[in-house]
């Protein structure tokens, strides 16, 4: 990339209404599809929507976008992407780019979305004190010190602080640990992991589904880790995995988004050797210098401070 791009990336997780098929009675919160509606019928006065084809072709040297473009992305391959995202895009004649994990039948949920369930069914008070009971001795020094650690980062002084903090401790310092563990309290709690995965993510046939109806996919790990905190060989693993599933799906060169926004500076090589042209970060920004740092904006957290263009 000779000259940055201008570019608005709209970033998305869960897009569902209490009680609709995607929440399907979890508890689990997203943006409701009656805002997110509304805010594309407010972006599409301000933007002209393009696709991952068209935005991978500036990229590389093809035209420019129109000015004012904005590309959809949305993270996690969960189903509300089906359910919801497609149903209204495909509406709007509008494309989206799905990052979505790869993952078997076996593999179960990601470590973020037992934590989502589980906070969802006990809350933070009970769910941290149901993960304490359970870790031996060292590990709770090991908690405690990852706790002390991420404090400045997630000051605890809000209920969203607790969680966040409760949630960089478990996906970093204890991840391993707290995958097992939190996949017992699941089963406790909430009933089979994988019976409740398989239905949860994106399958092979809703995701040709949505790219017969203009959709395109991109890479985003299979196990959701932070990429800055496993080694260059895992990244690697993940990178990989990743490029082997989008080869059922659509041709490359493809699109990656980090797990929860994470950055390693040997990522771009990586990603580029197995055929990735360009990876999104969660940095809120709209010029972007770097085709493997390209910054996004938070969808939902937009439409809860209000208007984008008051
Ligand atoms: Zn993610």
């Amino acid at each position: 990339m000779n000259h940055s791009l201008d570019l608005t990336i709209m970033m998305y997780h869960y897009i569902r209404d209490r009680g609709d098929s995607a929440e399907a009675g979890s508890g689990i919160p997203g943006m409701s599809v009656r805002v997110f509606e509304a805010q594309l019928a407010e972006m599409s006065k301000h933007h002209t929507f393009v696709t991952w084809p068209e935005v991978r072709g500036a990229l590389q040297g093809g035209g420019p976008l129109p000015s004012s473009a904005c590309l959809l992305t949305f993270d996690d391959g969960v189903r509300d992407h089906y359910i919801n995202a497609f149903r209204i895009l495909h509406a709007r004649k509008l494309s989206g780019l799905f990052f979505v994990l790869d993952r078997s039948e076996k593999d179960g949920l990601i470590l973020a979305h037992k934590i989502h369930f589980l906070l969802a069914k006990l809350g933070l008070t009970a769910l941290r004190e149901a993960i304490w009971e359970r870790l031996n001795s060292s590990e709770r020094e090991q908690f405690t010190l990852a706790e002390k650690k991420y404090q400045m980062r997630y000051p605890p002084v809000s209920l969203d602080g607790r969680i966040n903090l409760l949630k960089a401790v478990l996906q970093r310092d204890l991840s391993m640990r707290a995958d097992t563990l939190l996949g017992d309290l699941f089963e406790i709690h909430v009933g089979s992991e994988n019976e409740t995965a398989r239905a949860y993510y994106l399958n092979l046939e809703q995701i040709h589904e949505m790219a017969e109806g203009g959709m395109h996919f991109g890479g985003h790990s299979r196990s959701h880790p932070w990429f800055d905190w496993i080694d260059a060989e895992a990244r690697e693993r993940e990178i990989k995995a990743s490029a082997g599933w989008l080869q059922q799906i659509e041709p490359g060169p493809w699109a990656f988004a980090y797990p929860y926004g994470g950055l390693s500076e040997d990522s771009p090589e990586l990603l580029g050797k197995h055929g990735f042209v360009a990876a999104f970060t969660t940095h809120a920004q709209l010029r972007h210098s770097n085709p493997h740092f390209i910054g996004r904006l938070d969808g939902e957290e937009m439409a809860q401070v209000g208007s984008l263009y008051d």
